[in-house]
């Protein structure tokens, strides 16, 4: 009823156009508009504040008749507030007032105060220590399209703005959700009118989405002739870049954060890893969300935020190349070795500044005396760390690649060290961070500042003296400056007028006074104060931009510091769990392998641990003969532990790290899949039938003979007839057009009859015994099927009423008498002919139109002829395309 645009029609207060024009230039971010102390939010923007923030909804005068809604924060504790509305999914516009009342008002009678958006606050532009999570990347993502809808090509831009961190890569639609699923953003920007079909994208300027304009920007904010020196980038990347740049630009309103030059991800550097995958395998945060639970919850030993940030980005991007994969793991392993240099390592570096992130503020124009101190100890730690391993006499590749970058800083931490006080404060109002003896002028007034407080302090002596009032006191505050304080009872002679002393203020059980001498030495005092505080800004002006200078090379040092956390930190999780180094084997070898053996699964051995209770492990052997494992028994046997700890092996061995097994051996995995069957899901109230399938299809259309499948009773979502003979014809693609390592687990027990035909497939159970009519889960697993499917044990586990079992134990009686007399639910599989579902594949791939042109001998053809061919071809292209 009361939208902006009403209220604008009949005639709004100066202050209301005001916030109206300002409100449309925020568009859909909520407008915090300056006044005094508080900023206010008016109309819907109200509403929505107060909901979330769950603060008081009032009205602000009224306009045809009704008021407009408004609700207020304190500007003081503004940060809280934000935090909160960012999380709850919104944008916020920041507009200050631009002047002072009083410049307001020498501008003219009653002129309103300026306001303008001073910077836009959204999840993924933040650089503020109390608004970002230390432990984790806060990344920005700009994508863009070129090409039409067939050879469409999708360009995508990503930035930390709190550390500086940038890439880009090209990529095609179907591998955007992978790759969003993998960087995880706080914020999705797209241009105006692309629809992606993402659920958490917003719409940004067009314009600001194109290559040339982009590549423009981009040269001039690294400062070089050709962006060649940083890859070669396509266009969609360019255009993705420029969306990027120019939304940092308009959040910041002209300032742009640091940005390290992009680094080229080329398709395929990574394992590709769905976000159904991602999600069902826990690898950063649990299905519900939690870090605690996660593969990266039990692995995480690090000491730094940083470090806790890379560990994160590796795990959710394991390597396809075996080099890199080998160097971390030499870094790892001299730390292992060497627990002593490890101890070190992690003590230096557990008080080490997140000098990144210091750095993405000084960058944005948000730095304070505390950032920079945080660079000059963060720089000389790194300094040190340096001398120290460098002292080492077999130095892993990656260490002798690491160590320039974390020296070389010595003049900026000098000059740091002698500019800053020890424990420089985040606030500049009082001053106080630039060290003695850095600037002698500084010290001249700091010492006439000092000296007049010296004068104050005498005065006081002499004051006491001279009135006799024991309890006078030389005071300050912010209303009346320096003043004599005097107890209300004693206040009588120093009212007379010869007495020396003005009066200023009576309180209940005080008076206030002023003296000659008293104002003149405060002048003194006050004087120096405010010329100190311009000379310390001065300073810190020049020392922020010999810092930013150095931009890049402070950024290559944080990286270095936090893969130095990331692998002293595996060592230390290898050292307490066991943990061994995996061997990759070369590609080209004998075929795909992955041998593990004592595997285990970190996050439930961590669980049993707790509960006092050992881990039993297992062993994992797929390879080219016998690469797809069938595993059968009993509820709760530990079939979906086994598979998954076998991908999460995978995972930590790709990433370069230790992995919780006796010994792992490889060849690299490109693709890694798993899928749960729809009812293990169906807790969440996501997963249906429908979706299981969607993702089962996904992976038959792209798993490769080098990508490694977990498949968790896939098909036990529907009728037992139907699931089985979709779990049948699955584990039959799978073998025999995937040919990849495979895990399937399964209660079809007729699905062992497979073994018999797929030569590489095996049969597999977790063991159990009964005992004494009790069920004992041994979590073992052997070989073979499972003799029986003990599911009535473990409903008795469960507590099931006895009568009910009893009922289910003679239903089942019956069912077994039935199932031998017709030969079994699987009895009519005998007579299936092998393979039918692949012939029946390639069968449909017949295509006539294809045919009859290959007949045309286009050379023996007259034009008459040729135009009568090209008639029936039509035809035979509009039938096909009717079936
Ligand atoms: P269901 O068929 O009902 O899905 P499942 O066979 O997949 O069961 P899991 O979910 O893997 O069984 O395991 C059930 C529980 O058994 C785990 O939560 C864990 O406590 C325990 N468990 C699994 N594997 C092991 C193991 N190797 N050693 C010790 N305990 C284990």
């Amino acid at each position: 009823m009361h939208s902006p645009k009403d209220i604008a029609a009949s005639q709004p207060t100066p202050m209301m156009a005001q916030y109206l024009t300002l409100k449309a230039e925020a568009q859909d971010c909520l407008l915090f508009y300056r006044m005094g102390d508080f900023f206010e939010l008016f109309f819907d923007d109200a509403k929505a504040a107060a909901a979330t923030l769950d603060i008081a909804l009032t009205s602000r005068g009224e306009h045809g008749g009704a008021p407009i809604p408004m609700c207020g924060v304190p500007v003081h504790s503004a940060d809280s507030y934000l935090a909160r509305l960012i999380k709850a999914g919104h944008r916020v516009a920041i507009a200050e007032q631009t002047e002072t009342p009083a410049e307001a008002k020498a501008r003219g009678g009653k002129a309103l105060v300026a306001r303008a958006i001073v910077r836009y606050v959204t999840a993924g532009t933040l650089t503020e220590e109390t608004l970002l999570d230390t432990r984790r990347d806060n990344m920005l993502v700009a994508l863009a399209q070129t090409g039409g809808d067939g050879a469409a090509e999708i360009g995508l831009a990503a930035a930390d703005i709190s550390t500086g961190r940038f890439e880009t890569l090209t990529l095609r639609a179907a591998d955007l959700p992978a790759e969003l699923a993998r960087l995880r953003p706080s914020e999705i920007v797209v241009p105006d009118g692309l629809t992606l079909d993402l659920a958490d994208s917003h719409p940004f300027d067009r314009t600001a989405f194109s290559s040339n304009r982009a590549e423009t920007a981009l040269k001039r904010l690294f400062g070089v002739a050709t962006l060649d020196g940083f890859g070669q980038f396509g266009r969609a990347e360019l255009a993705a870049m420029g969306g990027l740049v120019g939304y940092l630009d308009h959040a910041g309103k002209g300032t742009l954060p640091f940005l390290a030059p992009p680094v080229r991800k080329a398709s395929g550097a990574h394992v590709a890893i769905d976000a159904a995958t991602r999600e069902s395998l826990e690898i950063i945060a649990t299905m519900n969300g939690a870090r605690v639970g996660s593969l990266l919850g039990a692995v995480d030993r690090t000491v730094t935020g940083a470090g806790a940030r890379m560990l994160a980005q590796d795990l959710s991007a394991p390597l396809m190349d075996q080099g890199r994969i080998e160097a971390r793991l030499g870094l790892v392993q001299l730390f292992h070795d060497d627990p002593l240099l490890r101890d070190q390592l992690r003590a230096a570096l557990r008080s080490l500044p997140d000098i990144g992130r210091a750095l993405g503020r000084v960058a944005v124009g948000r730095g304070s005396p505390r950032d920079l101190g945080q660079l000059r100890d963060g720089l000389n730690e790194a300094r040190l760390l340096r001398e120290r391993l460098g002292r080492l006499p077999d130095q892993p590749p990656l260490l002798r690649q690491l160590l320039p970058a974390l020296d070389g800083h010595g003049a900026l931490v000098d000059s740091l060290t002698r500019a800053l006080v020890p424990n420089p404060p985040t606030e500049t109002t009082n001053g106080g961070y630039i060290a003695d003896g850095y600037d002698p002028a500084l010290d001249e007034l700091r010492r006439m500042a000092g000296d007049g407080r010296r004068a104050i302090a005498a005065l006081e002596a002499k004051y006491r003296e001279q009135t006799g009032i024991a309890s006078l006191k030389i005071r300050h505050n912010g209303v009346l400056g320096y003043h004599v304080e005097v107890p209300a009872r004693a206040a009588d002679p120093l009212m007379q007028p010869e007495s020396g002393f003005t009066h200023r203020q009576t309180l209940a059980g005080v008076v206030r006074f002023n003296s000659i001498d008293l104002h003149e030495q405060a002048g003194r005092v006050a004087q120096a104060g405010a010329h100190a505080l311009v000379a310390e800004a001065a300073h810190l002006e020049d020392l922020i931009e010999s810092t930013l200078t150095r931009k890049s090379e402070i950024a290559l040092a944080a990286d270095a510091l936090s893969r130095l956390d990331v692998a002293a930190a595996l060592a230390e999780r290898a050292a307490e769990g066991g943990w061994q180094r995996p061997h990759f084997l070369p590609q080209d070898g004998e075929g795909p392998c992955l041998e593990i053996i004592g595997g285990r699964h970190p996050v439930v051995e961590d669980a049993l641990q707790r509960e006092g209770q050992a881990f039993v492990a297992n062993d994992c052997r797929l390879g080219a003969s016998d690469r797809l494992w069938l595993v059968t028994g009993p509820n709760m046997g530990g079939k979906s532990t086994f598979l998954r700890q076998n991908a999460l092996i995978v995972i930590l061995a790709q990433a370069g790290a230790y992995v919780p097994a006796q010994s792992a051996t490889l060849t690299l995995v490109d693709r890694l899949f798993s899928r749960v069957g729809a009812s293990d899901n169906l807790a969440r109230g996501r997963s249906t039938f429908m979706v299981e399938m969607v993702e089962t299809a996904a992976i038959l259309a792209q798993a490769t003979e080098h990508s490694f499948v977990i498949l968790d009773e896939v098909g036990r979502g529907t009728s037992t007839y139907d699931g089985l003979a979709l779990a049948w014809a699955v584990v039959e693609a799978v073998h025999e057009v995937n040919r990849c390592r495979c895990l399937f687990a399964t209660h079809y027990h007729e699905l062992t009859r497979l073994a018999e035909t797929l030569s590489a497939l095996s049969l597999h159970h977790v063991r159990a015994r009964e005992w004494k009519g009790d069920l004992v889960l041994l979590h073992e697993l052997a070989q073979g099927p499972a003799d029986r499917s003990y599911g009535l044990a473990v409903a008795r586990l469960a507590g099931l009423p006895p009568a009910v079992l009893k009922r289910a134990k003679d239903v089942l009686t019956r069912l077994e008498a039935g199932k031998a007399r017709t030969g079994g639910i699987a009895a009519g599989l005998d007579d299936l002919p092998l393979f039918a579902a692949v012939a029946a594949q390639e069968e449909e791939k017949v295509d006539p139109l294809r045919a009859a042109l290959e007949a045309i001998d286009a050379d023996a053809l007259s034009p008459r002829e040729a135009l009568e061919q090209l008639y029936r071809l039509k035809q035979l292209a509009v039938a096909g395309g009717e079936d």
